[in-house]
């Protein structure tokens, strides 16, 4: 990981890159490149032995123009301001690209939950539930999971939120249980958006997905589901890798049961069915039709993008390509799905269930997967017009032209108040 690249900075980037391409007035372009606020706080928490200890947490809202701020909340030592900064500006123009009327937040704790009990853990959360709770509502902030949190945290959200306010409002969080009024479909989501990325890359390409080779940087939701939906495209598998390691068959591994030794284990390490192991920079760079990154920011700067040998890269993970990685892969026609598009299909069911809460009304699994296939294939044929008629050098900058020009015209239709 490139720890120099600060994630906020490339965002800032992003967005001017795209901006070129757009008849915007600078200072709307300039509105679109901060938070509107952003919560910091510190946590004060007692532990299972009687101490007291103390986290870092945040909550960044991007921009509203378009809806409430929605976004995921991450538990991982790493969280920071400029994360969570940069991580709430994707979701605004993620949840744009796909069309729902949401802008974008998000949320971390600075905390590694491995080193945690359940229920430090349960206290932990209902404790930045708290200090939440001015900021959320289903029509204010709407957070969800993200990197190291799940159901289970979404559950305590709620029930701490719905509990100091008095009322029942499910719709306050997504990504929760199916018994406390999760949707059907959403676990999958990320990764079935990663799927169908894929397959419309392939597509465009005039190539046959079946035929492609794959690596997947990270194991865990997003790439462990993306993984077995693209397998079930016919495509081989060959290598994954988690923070212990990496595994790899040529002749391919089997996406599955490669998550049920991880799930016994707590790593992809030590799977029986692999060949061997590699190296996570032998991963990045191993000569594959497609790429997937799936872990964190910063996985692969300019100098690793040079080895990069996939020709496709679809970005299951947030912000896993640094600007300059971006402008060398753009030189050697590698083509980047971008994570705004890539992974958008776990923000897209959000906003299922979110309706779903709102209505009381529960979707069948089918319709959940039909909408969702809808909405992020009008997205990707969204970008590649804007990409041919634009002619913008890569989908990346192509999306955020469509996302940033949608998010403009909400802002100017509403108007500047006061
Ligand atoms: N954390 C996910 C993301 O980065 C999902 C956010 C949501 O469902 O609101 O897109």
């Amino acid at each position: 990981m490139v720890d120099e690249v600060n994630p906020f900075e490339s965002l800032q980037e992003q967005i001017d890159d795209a901006a070129e391409y757009l008849d915007a007035d600078e200072g709307m372009i300039d509105r679109l490149k901060q938070p509107e606020r952003v919560l910091e706080t510190t946590l004060s928490v007692e532990m299972d032995d009687g101490s007291i200890e103390t986290f870092r947490a945040y909550r960044s809202e991007f921009n509203g123009d378009r809806g409430p701020y929605k976004g995921g909340i991450r538990y991982h030592p790493g969280v920071n301001r400029a994360e969570v900064k940069a991580l709430s500006g994707w979701m605004v123009y993620k949840c744009a690209a796909v069309d729902i009327p949401y802008g974008g937040g998000k949320g971390g704790i600075e905390i590694d939950p491995s080193e945690y009990s359940e229920s430090e853990l349960e206290r932990i959360t209902r404790t930045f539930a708290t200090e939440l709770r001015p900021l959320i509502g289903e029509d204010k902030d709407i957070p969800a999971p993200d990197v190291n949190t799940g159901q289970r945290e979404m559950d305590w959200i709620k029930d701490t939120y719905e509990t100091l306010e008095d009322t029942t409002e499910p719709g306050v969080v997504t990504g929760k249980s199916l018994d406390n009024g999760g949707s059907k479909g959403r676990v999958e989501a990320t990764g079935r958006s990663v799927s169908i990325t894929a397959r419309e890359a392939f597509e465009y390409l005039d190539r046959d997905i079946s035929e492609a080779t794959v690596a997947v940087q990270g194991y865990g939701n997003a790439g462990s589901i993306g993984a077995r939906l693209i397998e079930d495209q016919g495509a081989d598998v060959v290598a994954v890798s988690d923070s212990s390691g990496a595994v790899y068959d040529p002749d391919g591994l089997d996406a599955r049961a490669v998550k049920e030794h991880k799930s016994e284990t707590g790593s992809v390490v030590g799977y029986e069915g692999a060949s061997r192991q590699l190296t996570n920079e032998e991963l990045l760079t191993l000569d594959v039709d497609i790429l997937v990154p799936a872990a964190l920011e910063n996985a692969i700067d300019a100098d690793l993008a040079e080895d990069v040998s996939a020709d496709v890269i679809i970005e299951a993970a947030n912000g896993p390509l640094t600007p300059d990685a971006d402008d060398v892969l753009a030189d050697r026609d590698v083509y980047v799905v971008p994570d705004i598009l890539a992974n958008a299909g776990g923000v897209t069911v959000s906003y299922f269930e979110w309706v779903q809460n709102r209505q009381r009304f529960g979707w069948t699994e089918q319709r959940v997967n039909e909408e969702l296939e809808r909405l992020v294939t009008d997205a990707f044929d969204a970008m590649t017009t804007a990409y041919e008629e634009r002619g913008t050098p890569n989908f990346r900058t192509a999306m955020y032209t469509v996302s940033i020009q949608r998010v403009l015209d909400a802002a100017e239709k509403s108007g500047l108040f006061p």
